[in-house]
């Protein structure tokens, strides 16, 4: 079951949610029952610095001609 995580845009309070994708997203916020939107975060997922890809391995654009 994924956990969904949501911040208030009211109260910027923030909590996760464990749903199944049958339901509904959330749309109110638990502690003012303000509007939250969901949040998408990349955890774990850590592009800078981390030497995962090697750019002189990726194609490069002709910008440097
Ligand atoms: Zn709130």
């Amino acid at each position: 079951m994924p956990t969904y995580q949501y911040v208030c845009t009211a109260c910027d309070h923030g909590f996760e949610a464990v749903q199944s994708f049958s339901d509904d997203a959330l749309t109110q916020c638990p502690e003012c029952e303000g509007p939250v939107k969901k949040v998408y975060a990349a955890v774990g997922v850590v592009f800078k610095g981390s030497g995962f890809y090697k750019t002189d391995s990726a194609p490069k654009p002709t910008s440097s001609e």
